[in-house]
C-alpha cells in the first residue's frame, strides 16, 4: 500500500537545502505537502516587524520556486498554527508531520500539537535544524546553563564537529492542496512603499543567502579582522539569511571548512565565534522564553528608565540626534533593514545609557526595521548593551560616541555616507551632552546596585 501523504511545517528555515524534516518526509515515501502558516494568534507569538514582513515575503516566494522545481509545492495557510496543522492533517489523510525545531515561547505550542498527533497515531518528528548544538546539550559541570559566553563557546567547540549538511532531496512527490496566494498576506509595504532600499540592498531566498556567502568568503572574510571598521565590507551579512533559515549554520560552518585561502582561514576562528554569539543568544532565550520583556539580571527591574520624551525617541529613530556616528546608524537601518554590529551597540548604548530609555524600547524599534530582526539575537543584544543580559558589558562602561567614530571610522566614509550634511550648518547640535548624561546613567545604576544589595 502506498504511504499516506506526510506534512512538512515550515517555520524559520525557509530551505530546501539541509533541511532534516524535509528530508524525513521525502524519505519516508509518499506524497509531501509542504506548509508555511501566518501565525499571530498562538500564545507567544509576535507579528513580524515591517521589515521582516518584506524578507519573508521573497523568501517565501523564492522557496515556492525551488519547491516547484523539485516537483514539490508551497502550501499558505494563515491562523493559529495547530488549528491549522490538524485541519490540514484531517483534509490531506497525512500520516506524518515533521519540523525543524523552535526555541522561544512558541515551543510550548509545538510540544502540546506534538502529543495531539501522537495520541492520534500519527508519526511526529521534530530536528535540530538552526542551531549547532541543541541548547540543552551544552551546559556546565553543575548541569546548569552558562551564563558567560567565553565558557559557553569552549564547550560548543568540545562537544565536536556539528553533523555535514544534509543534501537536496533530488525530488519532492508534492501534493498541492488548497491555500492563500502569497500576495493575499499582504508582507509588502504598499501606501507608502518604502522598501526600495531593501530592494538595493539584498537578495532574499536560498540561491541569494549562498551567492552571499560566497561572496563574503572570498571578499570579506580575508578582512574580517577589521569587522569593526563600519565603512569597510568585512562582515557576512547573512544575518537575515540566517534568521529565516535559508541558510544553515551548518552549511556556513562546512563552507568555511573547505577551500580558504590562507588570509580568509586566519580569519575563520573569529568568525565562527560570531556564529557562537548566536547560538549562545538562543540558550539564553531557550531558559527564558520571555526574553524580550523580561530583564535576565532581575535586579535590572529597579532601575529607573525615564519615560521617553516624544521628540528625543524621534531624533534618535530617524537618525538627527546631532552624534554623527548614531545619525549615520540609525539612517542606515531605515535605509536597509541593517546595521553595522559595532554601530548597533553605539546607538544602543546611546538610548539606554545617555537617555536613559528603556532597552525594551529600542528592541521594539528594532524588531520594526531590521531585516535580520531575531527574537533571540535582538532581545539578547539589547540587554548586552543595557547592562541587564547575561554576560553583559559591565553597566559604567558607557560608549562614548564620538571616541568610538575616532576609533573605528577614522577617516568619516561611514558617516559621510549616512549623513552626507554633517559638515553643513543644519547639521543640528547634539540632543543630549556626553559627558553629563553619563554621569546621570552612573548614577541611576546606583539604584540596581541598591535593590541587590538589598535582597542580599
Ligand atoms: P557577521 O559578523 O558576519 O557574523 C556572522 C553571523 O553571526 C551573523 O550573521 C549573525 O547570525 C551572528 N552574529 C554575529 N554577531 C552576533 C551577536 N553579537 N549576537 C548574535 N549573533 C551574532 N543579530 C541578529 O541576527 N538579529 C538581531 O535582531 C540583532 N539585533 C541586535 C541588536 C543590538 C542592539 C546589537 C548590539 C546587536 C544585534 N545583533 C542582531 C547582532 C549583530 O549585530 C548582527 O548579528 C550582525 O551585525 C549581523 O551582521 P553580519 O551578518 O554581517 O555579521
Amino acid at each position: 500500500m502506498a504511504p499516506s501523504p506526510s506534512i512538512v511545517w515550515l517555520r524559520d528555515d525557509l530551505r530546501i537545502a539541509d533541511n532534516p524534516a524535509l528530508t524525513a518526509a521525502v524519505d519516508r515515501g509518499g506524497p509531501v505537502v509542504v506548509v508555511c502558516v501566518l501565525d499571530e494568534q498562538s500564545p507567544g507569538a509576535r507579528p513580524l516587524g515591517g521589515a521582516s514582513r518584506w524578507w519573508l515575503h521573497g523568501s517565501l516566494r523564492s522557496l515556492a520556486d525551488d519547491l516547484g522545481r523539485a516537483g514539490g509545492h508551497l502550501t499558505l495557510r494563515r491562523g493559529a498554527a495547530a488549528e491549522v496543522i490538524a485541519a490540514l492533517v484531517a483534509e490531506t489523510g497525512a500520516g506524518a508531520v515533521y519540523w525543524n525545531r523552535r526555541y522561544g515561547a512558541l515551543r510550548d505550542v509545538d510540544a502540546a500539537l506534538k502529543s495531539r498527533l501522537r495520541a492520534d497515531g500519527l508519526i511526529v518528528e521534530s530536528f535540530g535544524a538552526s542551531l549547532l548544538h541543541e541548547p540543552w546539550t551544552i551546559t556546565s559541570g553543575s548541569g546548569d546553563p552558562y551564563r558567560v559566553f567565553t565558557p559557553f563557546w569552549r564547550a560548543c567547540l568540545a562537544a565536536g564537529e556539528p553533523r555535514s549538511p544534509l543534501p537536496a532531496p533530488a525530488s519532492v512527490d508534492g501534493l498541492t492542496v488548497p491555500g492563500d496566494a502569497l500576495d493575499a498576506w499582504a508582507l509588502l509595504p504598499t501606501r507608502p512603499d518604502w522598501a526600495a532600499g531593501l530592494r538595493e540592498a539584498w537578495t532574499p531566498g536560498e540561491d541569494g543567502a549562498h551567492a552571499r556567502l560566497e561572496q563574503f568568503v572570498e571578499h570579506g572574510l580575508p578582512l574580517y579582522h577589521r569587522r569593526d571598521e563600519p565603512a569597510i565590507d568585512a562582515t557576512s551579512r547573512l544575518s537575515p539569511h540566517l534568521r529565516f533559515g535559508e541558510l544553515s549554520p551548518h552549511q556556513v560552518w562546512a563552507r568555511v571548512h573547505a577551500g580558504l585561502s590562507p588570509e580568509a582561514a586566519a580569519n575563520r576562528a573569529k568568525f565562527l565565534s560570531e556564529i557562537g554569539w548566536r547560538e549562545f543568544s538562543y540558550s539564553i532565550l531557550f531558559h527564558l522564553p520571555q526574553l524580550a520583556s523580561i530583564n535576565v539580571r532581575r535586579d535590572f527591574d529597579a532601575f529607573p528608565w525615564q519615560e521617553p520624551d516624544p521628540e528625543t525617541l524621534e531624533a534618535w529613530r530617524r537618525g538627527t540626534t546631532g552624534i554623527p556616528i548614531v545619525d549615520a546608524g540609525m539612517r542606515q537601518l531605515w535605509h536597509s533593514g541593517w546595521m553595522h554590529n559595532r554601530v548597533r551597540m553605539i546607538v544602543a548604548s546611546l538610548l539606554t545609557k545617555n537617555l536613559l530609555i528603556d532597552w525594551r524600547i529600542g528592541e521594539e524599534w528594532f524588531w520594526d526595521t531590521l531585516v535580520d530582526a531575531d527574537e533571540a539575537s535582538n532581545a539578547a543584544s539589547w540587554q548586552w548593551v543595557a547592562g541587564s543580559g547575561a554576560d553583559a558589558a559591565p553597566y559604567f562602561r558607557v560608549f562614548n560616541p564620538v571616541l568610538q567614530a575616532d576609533r573605528f571610522d577614522p577617516e568619516r566614509d561611514y558617516v559621510r555616507r549616512w549623513v552626507p550634511e554633517v559638515d553643513g550648518p543644519e547639521y543640528p547640535r547634539p540632543i543630549v551632552d556626553l559627558a553629563a548624561s553619563r554621569l546621570r546613567a552612573l548614577d541611576a545604576y546606583e539604584a540596581v546596585k541598591a535593590a541587590k544589595s538589598a535582597a542580599g
